[in-house]
């Protein structure tokens, strides 16, 4: 078929959530600024087209047979991809042949977001190279490509065992067996499951990940060896390629609340876009920021349990609440002290790029994973463990914001700060990574 068009053209599918989709479609800006067309294909739900405006020139196409957010809600994340999975093959490969003629046949490759692994069987079919994106961190990708190869039976039976729970995981320094990411997101049979479907499935020529070398240099040289397959650190994509696509609409009224206050003052505090506390929980972290004396700006998101109404008459005296933050703009003002965060890699990674320390409440193995790596490895946080009481929550602040310990560690988030701005300017490691991932691009386009 003829060729319509000299650009060429990239498909990219994200997995519908804010943390997998803003990082994709920061991707998409950068490729389209290096000279290619996107297209995005969508599911049912946190569709990309409702910021769409926001990517002019982009094209959006849904696929119709993927899932519903209640199924989402229904059988839980991981139960929800094992399906979607399944479910959205056929129609994905559908949706690519009516691409391949309406754009004459001038897709270039398939770029999909690690757990979109249905994208495969039509990039075989079609005989496109496809590339994988990996949302979360190299040590993440590490410890899932580490799970797809263990025993099952084996690895369930130790997980009973403190010993062998205690151990390092090997070539995976510091991270211990009782750290690897299988915890609190359903069974974990189930989990292992994906782990070996999404690493099973995969014909990619090459994986990016949005991280920095100077963040994750180990796990970043352990991937390179384990995988067999260019390893592209790119991140962090949302400085290479601003503005960010936030799915919901932010509350600006905060940067004005924010104006007011002293510098370094404020202590931010967002859970992400997914998890939310129990109302007793929230009580006692109103009553701990309530006691601290600091400043804060919390994100409540709408859906949420309400908190009983002393304590909200309290919060709103000495905080600011909203249900959306710009969050890239409330780390990079001059007031914003200290983040207490859920640890996700995206809050993670801007957090890092403006050089805010933070107070980590994981939830989930993952995020649990960060936390390590932002308490022990960047020593830039400290980390909540146990129970959420006032004590512990003005204690934590506290230490964060005011005490000797916070000087230290606001220096060392500045040093990183630095060497992660660092590698996004011209001859820096992700700039050079990104030079090097379009080159690759172009030659295996040329040889396809
Ligand atoms: N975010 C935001 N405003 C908020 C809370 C979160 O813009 O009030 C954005 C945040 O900047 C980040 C994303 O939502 O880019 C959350 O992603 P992350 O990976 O941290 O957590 P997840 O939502 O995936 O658990």
């Amino acid at each position: 078929m003829e060729k319509m068009n000299t650009k060429r053209r990239i498909v990219l599918v994200p997995a519908p959530g804010q943390g997998h989709v803003t990082p994709m479609m920061q991707l998409g800006k950068l490729l389209d600024l290096k000279g290619f067309s996107i297209t995005v294909v969508q599911g049912h739900f946190n569709q990309v087209s409702s910021s769409s405006q926001k990517f002019p020139g982009f094209q959006i196409v849904t696929i119709p047979e993927s899932l519903q957010e209640s199924e989402f809600e229904r059988l839980g994340p991981i139960e929800f991809l094992l399906k979607l999975n399944k479910t959205s093959k056929a129609s994905f490969k559908d949706c690519i042949g009516h691409l391949m003629v309406q754009h004459g046949n001038d897709i270039a490759c398939i770029i999909y977001d690690e757990f979109m692994y249905f994208s495969e069987a039509a990039a075989k079919e079609f005989k496109l190279p496809s590339v994988v994106i990996n949302t979360s961190s190299a040590t993440n990708q590490a410890c899932r490509t580490f799970l797809s190869k263990v025993n099952a039976e084996k690895f369930l039976a130790n997980m009973e065992d403190p010993q062998a729970q205690d151990k390092v995981v090997e070539n995976l320094h510091p991270l211990r067996y009782k750290e690897l990411p299988v915890s609190d997101m359903g069974p974990v049979e189930r989990v292992l499951d994906l782990c070996k479907d999404v690493v099973k499935e995969r014909r990619a020529f090459a994986v990016i990940i949005n991280t920095v070398s100077c963040l994750e240099n180990s796990s970043l040289a352990w991937l390179d060896q384990e995988l067999g397959i260019p390893v592209y650190p790119l991140g962090p994509l949302h400085i290479t390629a601003p503005p960010p696509s936030s799915l919901r609409e932010e509350d600006m009224s905060c940067i004005e609340w924010l104006n007011k206050q002293k510098p370094r003052s404020v202590i931010y505090i967002s859970l992400g876009s997914v998890l939310s506390m129990k109302t007793k929980e929230v009580s006692e972290m109103a009553l701990g920021l309530c006691d601290s004396n600091q400043p804060f700006l919390w994100v409540i998101r709408q859906g949420s349990e309400p908190l009983p109404e002393e304590v909200s008459k309290m919060v709103s005296e000495k905080g600011y609440i909203v249900k959306w933050a710009p969050q890239m703009e409330v780390l990079a003002h001059p007031a914003v002290g200290g983040f207490w965060s859920h640890c996700g890699w995206n809050s993670t990674l801007e957090s890092v790029t403006e050089g805010v320390p933070m107070i980590c409440r994981p939830f989930h193995g993952e995020q649990k994973l960060n936390a390590i790596y932002i308490e022990s490895v960047w020593k830039i946080g400290i980390q909540i463990e146990g129970e959420v009481e006032r004590g512990v929550v003005e204690r934590a602040v506290k230490r964060l914001l005011v005490d000797e310990e916070s000087a230290s560690m606001r220096e060392r988030a500045l040093v990183l700060k630095e060497k992660v701005k660092a590698s996004v300017r011209n001859g820096g490691s992700s700039y050079n990574a990104l030079d090097e991932f379009v080159k690759y691009l172009e030659k295996v386009e040329l040889s396809s």
